[in-house]
């Protein structure tokens, strides 16, 4: 699934090509037809990201709302659109440029106060300037589940993925199972501010990198990790390879539904 700084790209995106025209939209797969029928002939105005959720708001105060899920992708080109092939669910076009939607999870308008609801059961977004880490601090303090599944609880941080999550925890030397409850405020602040450094670095390049200078392919003689999921990270899918750092094999055990990934060695209480 996409995380956070995939969607804030998108943002950016969608309103450096549409922002301030005029749009036509369309459902060719039909199932969001008077949907689209409501966003066609208005202005997109602005458009936002939190955590993994995408709005774009139009004017007349109509607010798209989208989550892209497993399997949503966009695309866009410039000029007019190709004939439809797919499952499009959403297009939209300008003249200028094109911009299709097939396979989220959610596509559809919201009111104002459903907008206000869904960012309001959203955790802190680290990429984010009205972020509230200390509200998410106040909930993992209280609770007994292991930081790697309360990090990736999108009540409690916004945007982040395995990825991120399990990196972060390499780079704070605590393992993925660590009882939220254990986490000190110390411990809690340089996560927080590791998960911002992370998460802007890869709005920037679009990709995910974790690793410290010392342990680039280049400072180390190795060659580049190859991984469709992209980056150059410490434990993150590299289960039974060694450890950047030290050498010992990279563990992996299910958490949360997901897997977990870290080192014996260097995450320990
Ligand atoms: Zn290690």
């Amino acid at each position: 699934m996409p995380e956070g700084h995939t969607i804030r790209r998108l943002a950016d995106r969608h309103l450096e090509l549409f922002g301030g025209q005029r749009v036509t939209a369309e459902s060719p797969q039909g199932r969001f037809a008077a949907g689209a029928a409501l966003i066609s002939g208005t202005v997109l105005e602005s458009t936002d990201a939190y955590g993994k959720h995408l709005l774009h708001r139009y004017s007349r105060d109509r607010t798209l709302h989208i989550h892209l899920g497993l399997y949503g992708k966009f695309t866009d080109g410039p000029d007019a659109a190709p004939p439809p092939v797919g499952e499009i669910r959403l297009r939209l076009i300008t003249g200028d440029h094109w911009l299709d939607l097939r396979g989220p999870t959610a596509c559809e308008l919201l009111t104002p106060p459903e907008v206000k609801e869904l960012i309001g059961r959203l955790g802190a977004d680290p990429l984010r300037d009205d972020a509230d880490p200390d509200a998410a601090y106040a909930r993992i303090r209280r609770s007994a589940k292991p930081i790697g599944a309360l990090l990736l609880d999108q009540a409690i941080v916004a945007g982040t993925g395995l990825i991120f999550v399990m990196e972060t925890l390499f780079r704070a030397g605590l393992p993925p199972t660590m009882p939220g409850r254990s986490l000190s405020p110390e411990g809690w602040r340089e996560i927080w501010s590791d998960l911002q450094v992370l998460m802007r670095a890869a709005v920037g390049v679009g990709r995910i990198d974790t690793v410290h200078a010392a342990h680039t392919p280049e400072a180390m003689g190795r060659p580049p990790r190859v991984d469709r999921h992209g980056g150059e990270v410490y434990v993150y899918r590299r289960a039974g390879q060694p450890c950047l750092v030290c050498d010992a094999p990279v563990r992996t055990a299910p958490l949360a539904g997901r897997n977990s990934y870290w080192c014996p060695t260097c995450q320990v209480l």
